[in-house]
């Protein structure tokens, strides 16, 4: 660590720079489905019987997880370094169990901090449990395929990052070879196919830093429709936290529903919809699971999530949800 990281922090014009890189390199794996950093088992089987009509459960059991020491971790996940002390690291996630029915739509929520981005890392297999397993369809995780693994989870987060290329090309990296009509209807499902059509170039339309300016709402729905071309059977969403306007959420809602259907899901929820459409909210607090349940019997309990809501959600429903409308219209038409 030393010999790597000294330099860098004795320069810290440098250090800025290469941390900027290495933090735009993570949200490139999220994109691609957080490839992870991690190798097959020898022996390792793909998963069977999945598909987008037979999604799996994803079973979280007696869940420990500590992120790797410093000087354990390669090369690839410098970022980690950069918030990991020398120090052994502490316990993030504690006795995480719970299950998540195929097809289920299963909520995490709260406090900054609390572990909510590390459950799902572990499912995607960006880094393993120190204790305890992760199941999808019966199956550890670590005895799976990477290939497979990749294949069955699909990741959408909070901020979509797109290629500087064509719209087809950013649809392409979720699946090689899929054909236009695919792409089309990809797009379809993401409600952002009048969009992409009133482009005077359409699929081939440059987006990205440089390119045809998108807007965050328009943005998010290209990452749904790179996940529908893929076609997961487990989804991982990181809802934005950020704020579209009201005609761009409720695109982005209907996209997702779109996605989610069918899909075994685990969200980092941010929506008041999504919580109360949650099959199961999951309360995580201080790595553990705090409290457990559907919105309403939450809310009775009168505990954390009743706190949370009051504080999170609650506000939320003074404003004006997103009614359920046709298509926007193609943009300049
Ligand atoms: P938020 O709502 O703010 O995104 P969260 O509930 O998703 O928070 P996590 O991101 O899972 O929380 O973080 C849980 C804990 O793990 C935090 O204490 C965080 O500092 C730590 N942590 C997260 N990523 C790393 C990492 N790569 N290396 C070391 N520690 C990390």
């Amino acid at each position: 660590l030393t010999r790597m990281y000294g330099p860098l922090t004795a320069l810290s014009n440098v250090q800025v720079d290469v941390m900027t890189a290495l933090v735009s390199f993570d949200r490139v794996f999220e994109v691609l489905d957080l490839k992870p950093m991690i190798d097959e088992r020898p022996g390792a089987t793909p998963l069977k019987g999945v598909g987008p009509r037979r999604a799996p459960a994803v079973r979280f059991e007696r869940v420990g997880f500590r992120y790797p020491a410093a000087e354990e971790v390669s090369l690839a996940s410098l970022e980690s370094i950069a918030r990991t002390d020398t120090a052994p690291s502490r316990e993030v996630l504690r006795d995480v169990t719970f299950t998540a029915e195929p097809g289920e739509l299963v909520a995490l929520v709260g406090p900054s901090g609390a572990g909510k981005t590390t459950i799902t890392h572990l499912v995607s297999r960006l880094y393993d449990v120190t204790e305890g397993a992760v199941r999808i369809g019966g199956r550890d995780v670590r005895d799976l395929t990477l290939e497979s693994l990749r294949a069955t989870v699909g990741v959408v987060s909070q901020d979509a990052h797109l290629f500087h290329d064509s719209i087809r090309a950013n649809l392409l990296y979720a699946r090689p070879g899929a054909t236009d009509e695919e792409i089309v209807e990809a797009l379809r499902g993401a409600h952002i196919w009048n969009l992409v059509a009133s482009m005077p170039d359409g699929l081939d339309t440059v987006v990205g830093d440089r390119g045809y300016r998108l807007s965050g709402g328009e943005k998010q729905r290209l990452a749904i429709a790179r996940l529908l071309l893929k076609a997961p059977s487990v989804v991982i969403l990181d809802e934005a936290t950020a704020h579209l306007d009201s005609e761009s959420e409720a695109a982005v809602q209907r996209a997702l529903k779109t996605a989610l259907a069918g899909r075994t899901s685990l969200v980092i929820a941010h929506r008041l919809s999504t919580i109360r459409e949650a099959d199961q909210i999951l309360v995580v607090q201080d790595g553990r699971i705090a409290e457990r349940g559907r919105h309403e019997e939450l809310l009775l309990e009168g505990g954390l999530y009743a706190e949370l809501y009051r504080t999170q959600f609650a506000p939320q429903a003074g404003r004006r949800e997103p009614e359920p409308e046709n298509e926007p219209e193609p943009m300049g038409a």
